[in-house]
């Protein structure tokens, strides 16, 4: 999947979650601003390898069970040090942000979860032909949901 599916899914979940919570009158557990380190920790298997093809990424060591095992005490780090109220679900978000990176090229063209041990585990059960069409609507429906978020916000505070 292109970028615009790996970084908006998670931040969808996180807005969508949001949302219903301001609607029940709960404060948001996550701020604007660390909406975008989410969309970071989404992207981050490809930043730290970056690859075009598909090989590359079947040799991608971001894209398998030891990299997501290593990045968790970093992320916990990393979110303590950064946020002072909330940070359990700032690491949580994050975390999970870079599990659903893996989840999605999984099903768009396989990762070798375990490399350098054989085995690609996951398919093309998503074509690469539809992945911009995916990138358009999660992109679209985050945007959308971000504004029903910071319109509940301030209505919460104007009440
Ligand atoms: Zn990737």
């Amino acid at each position: 999947m292109y970028w615009g599916t790996h970084a908006c899914l998670p931040v969808l979940t996180v807005t969508t979650i949001d949302t219903l919570r301001v609607s029940r009158q709960q404060p948001r557990l996550i701020t604007n601003k660390q909406l975008w380190l989410i969309a970071l920790a989404a992207l981050l298997p490809d930043i730290l390898s970056p690859h075009f093809s598909i090989a590359d990424r079947h040799s991608s060591w971001t894209h398998t069970l030891w990299f997501l095992g290593g990045i968790l005490p970093v992320i916990l780090i990393l979110s303590k040090w950064l946020v002072k109220t909330n940070w359990q679900w700032l690491a949580f978000y994050c975390y999970l942000a870079s599990c659903i990176h893996v989840f999605l090229d999984g099903i768009a063209g396989g990762v070798s979860f375990l490399y350098p041990m054989e085995g690609v585990f996951g398919d093309y059960y998503v074509p690469w032909k539809y992945w911009i069409y995916s990138d358009v609507g999660f992109i679209l429906m985050t945007r959308l949901m971000l504004f029903i978020l910071n319109r509940k916000v301030k209505q919460q505070r104007l009440d």
